[in-house]
């Protein structure tokens, strides 16, 4: 496993359209080890592929119970709303208020190439939206109600 470099907000990766996965190689399987590990090593709550540089329709989310791999997730159900905080490890230092589904059901396939739901509430609602925006070449900096001033986010941190 390897931790993958995370492209920042401006390189041209991050606004394009990613390519459905039509078969499990070892090179994707080998992708999503990796992208589990950089994102434990991120501490992020999500990571999406174009973040590491790779065009394809992969995501994966930490989830109370473990790393969900996402592979051409699609929001099949959405219930609610909520606004709340929202930030990218692609867009470093900067938070806002999105307003997004309070719950969210997403299908897409595993890495045994099985087709699953599954269903996320608050934050990780709000994180199946983030990362599949990502996958469509949309950053939440898009869509944010508001973003944070600089004294907020400090705030926020602790500073
Ligand atoms: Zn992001």
């Amino acid at each position: 496993m390897a931790i993958l470099n995370i492209v920042k907000e401006g390189d041209p990766t991050l606004r394009k359209v990613c390519r459905p996965v039509t078969e499990i190689t070892p090179r994707i399987i080998q992708l999503l080890d990796d992208m589990q590990e950089t994102l434990i090593d991120s501490n992020g709550a999500g990571l999406a592929a174009p973040q590491v540089g790779i065009l394809r329709r992969i995501a994966v989310v930490d989830m109370e119970d473990g790393i969900v791999e996402l592979i051409n997730p699609e929001i099949i159900e959405t219930e609610g709303e909520q606004e709340e905080l929202e930030g990218c490890l692609s867009v470093p230092d900067v938070w806002g208020i999105t307003h997004r589904p309070a719950k969210v059901t997403v299908r897409a396939m595993n890495r045994n190439g099985e087709i699953f739901t599954v269903t996320g509430e608050d934050l990780d609602a709000r994180c199946f939206c983030h990362e599949i925006d990502h996958l469509d070449g949309h950053l939440f900096t898009d869509k944010a109600v508001r973003i944070l001033t600089p004294d907020e986010v400090a705030e926020i941190r602790g500073e």
